[in-house]
């Protein structure tokens, strides 16, 4: 193949161009070529595009964003055996080193060295665009009835799985999630899964609290009501045994350890800002509850799959927006501006 493809670059602040690039080529054994189908735009996406920077990753050199995707196999390394031409398949996003103690302890996501994670500036490239190239082993087969579409959600899906776990939620707890964007509807989608009852859902934005009531959850409007004493009136004044944090904000964080229940687990997911004055360790002393971080998710991709495959998880209804690679500047835009009709806009290459 030496045909050409589109790619999409980041310039700098607000500055997307479309390039004409020879189709990448298969550089070791163990890689596969994919045709990418999907993409879905994510938060660092939008943030990069306006700011150009998250924390100390700034684009100096032309970018290509996107990370949450799907495609189709249409090459594999000599090494590779359990990808064919055709395969559709979910990607992880970020290559471990695989050797450090961390990752041989199945926690690759906080690999000692750094994760080479897509879209990262000074890392590597992302999926806007039409072909690239990736390892094989980090390339998931979708099962059937798991569309390609289905396929660039997994990703977001890893994250709520991994909250899920980090939160120990068994069948027959109870759970709350903050933040009703797609990471937030995707954990409590997953949280309800996992077997938790009631999944109290909580958002500002009334249009997301329609969507969590939509998919099953008990949702409440953050700006009407007070959040803790909603969740606390749901649970005979205990508050829940998990919290998921996914909003990322301070006033969140506090209402998700006011909103736990003694002895429960509270779940940081939403990237911060700013974090000053959130430690509550008095609070956290006496009531015993765990306080634990996620960042990112590991062996998270099989479990999300088969939550997908299993019909368990709404898809679908979150998906709002489709566009051409050429219209991604308007995907990422339309993400950006349209917080109550926007929740997981794809670009299709
Ligand atoms: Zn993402
Ligand atoms: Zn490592």
């Amino acid at each position: 193949m030496s045909r050409t493809a589109k790619a999409v670059y980041l310039h700098g602040v607000g500055d997307l161009r479309i390039h004409e690039e020879p189709v990448p080529q298969i550089a070791a054994p163990n890689e596969v070529l994919i045709r990418v189908a999907a993409v879905g735009v994510c938060g660092s996406d939008c943030h990069f595009y306006r700011r150009g920077r998250i924390g100390r990753f700034v684009v100096k050199e032309p970018i290509i964003l996107g990370h949450e995707f799907s495609g189709t196999v249409v090459d594999v390394g000599a090494e590779v055996e359990h990808l064919k031409q055709g395969d559709q398949v979910a990607v992880e996003p970020g290559i471990p080193c695989r050797r450090c103690q961390r990752c041989r302890e199945g926690r690759y996501n906080l690999c000692e060295r750094e994760v080479v994670f897509m879209a990262t500036p000074g890392l590597t490239h992302g999926a806007f665009r039409e072909y690239l190239t990736w390892p094989a082993d980090l390339a998931f087969k979708l099962p059937e009835r798991v569309s390609l579409e289905d396929g660039a959600m997994v990703e977001p899906l890893a994250v709520g799985v991994q909250a899920c776990r980090r939160a120990g939620i068994v069948p027959g707890q109870s759970a709350a999630v903050l933040g009703a964007g797609p990471i937030g509807l995707l954990a409590a989608q997953a949280a309800a899964s996992y077997g938790a009852h009631p999944v109290v859902v909580t958002d500002v934005v009334s249009t997301r609290v329609a969507l969590a009531e939509k998919l099953g959850m008990t949702a409440v409007d953050a700006g009407k009501s007070d959040v803790v004493e909603a969740i606390r009136a749901r649970t005979e004044g205990r508050g829940v045994d998990a919290v998921i944090e996914t909003a990322g904000t301070l006033p969140t964080v506090r209402e998700a350890m006011a909103a736990v229940k003694t002895g429960g687990v509270v779940v940081l997911v939403g990237m911060l800002a700013e974090e000053e004055g959130m430690l509550r360790a008095m609070d956290i002393i006496e009531r015993e509850y765990d306080v634990r971080g996620v960042f990112r998710y590991a062996t998270c991709y099989l479990p999300a799959l088969s939550l997908i495959a299993a019909g368990r998880i709404d898809l679908a209804s979150l998906r709002t927006h489709e566009f051409p690679l050429d219209q991604t500047e308007e995907a990422i835009k339309t993400t950006i501006e349209d917080k109550a009709g926007a929740v997981k806009v794809l670009v299709r290459p």
